[in-house]
């Protein structure tokens, strides 16, 4: 479960804030700090967490916080407040296509969640809105890649177009976007490849296909167990590709919660969505408020 270390920690800050009724500057330094601590714990970026309890201690000095009675209270709620603005404020939905296809590029290096995802997003289209889907295997370095992609694709019921693997994935997008304007699905979710690290190769292979499919959305798959180095790779992808969105993956895993927490201020790009298990109906939209509740326990 996520968050863990992080609720604890900060409901034992909250906690001895409480009993002491009326608290002085010095127990909201006191408490300032260990939030700080409990922040960097659970490997939230270093600026973020320094931006953070700025805004949280300006907010509190600001508004006769330690005068109120409730002082401890009003704290919490600051930080619930500031917790939730951090992660994106609302939900942020799918960018969709004014007319059909959606394309949606799945982007993201190896063993990320990539596939997986890409099947329960299907998954997901289809009990929201009954949509037809189409996959695109344009993943043509692992020969493993596209019969993974065929296994999952089968149990979410969605079609995959392929063309195996000597063909370029430049071409197999084109003639994969042919395929669905033919068929008139209303969603493409394209495989892309991943790698064991950001190379340019890989890199320009994507714009190539961006270019191309001009996705309505580009979502990037980033395991939040990979913490600080989740947020890193968000950053890379970012800058090369301008993603549209996160997909948060195996944060049923992730003890600490740092990605979740650092993601969307250090890139600008919202989580869509949260992985929470290898199930194919283990995906959640991600609601910032609800998150910032569950880390304050
Ligand atoms: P890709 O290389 O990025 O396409 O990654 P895969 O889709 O093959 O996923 C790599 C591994 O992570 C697989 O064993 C998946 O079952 C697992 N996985 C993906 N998403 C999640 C998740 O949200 N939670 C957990 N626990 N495992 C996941």
């Amino acid at each position: 479960m996520a968050f863990e270390g992080l609720t604890e920690r900060l409901q034992n800050a909250m906690s001895k804030l409480r009993r002491k009724g009326k608290i002085s500057e010095s127990d909201l330094k006191d408490v300032m700090r260990e939030i700080r601590l409990a922040l960097l714990e659970a490997d939230v970026n270093f600026k973020v967490v320094k931006d953070f309890v700025k805004t949280v201690r300006e907010r509190a000095l600001g508004s006769d916080v330690l005068e109120s009675l409730t002082p401890a209270q009003q704290i919490v709620k600051i930080v619930n407040e500031e917790l939730t603005k951090l992660m994106g404020e609302e939900a942020t939905p799918l960018n969709k296509a004014p007319k059909i296809p959606t394309i949606i590029m799945m982007v993201g290096l190896q063993g990320a969640g990539k596939t997986t995802t890409a099947a329960k997003l299907a998954k997901y289209l289809k009990a929201q809105e009954k949509a037809r889907p189409l996959f695109i295997a344009a993943d043509v370095y692992r020969p493993a890649a596209i019969q993974q992609l065929q296994t999952v694709a089968q149990q979410v019921d969605t079609p995959v177009f392929e063309l195996g693997t000597n063909v370029d994935p430049r071409e197999i997008v084109k003639q994969g976007l042919a395929e669905a304007a033919e068929k008139k699905n209303d969603y493409v979710i394209i495989d892309t490849a991943g790698r064991l690290q950001i190379d340019e190769k890989l890199m320009q292979e994507l714009k190539d296909i961006q270019a191309i499919a001009q996705p309505n959305e580009i979502l990037l798959t980033v395991d939040a167990m990979t913490g600080q180095n989740a947020v890193n790779v968000a950053e890379s992808f970012n800058e090369q590709l301008a993603i549209t969105g996160v997909v948060l993956t195996k944060l049923d895993g992730d003890t600490r919660g740092g990605a979740a927490l650092s993601i969307r201020a250090v890139t600008g790009k919202p989580i869509k969505f949260t992985g929470q298990g290898e199930k194919l109906d283990a995906l959640d939209v991600f609601h910032p408020d609800r998150m910032a509740n569950r880390i304050l326990g």
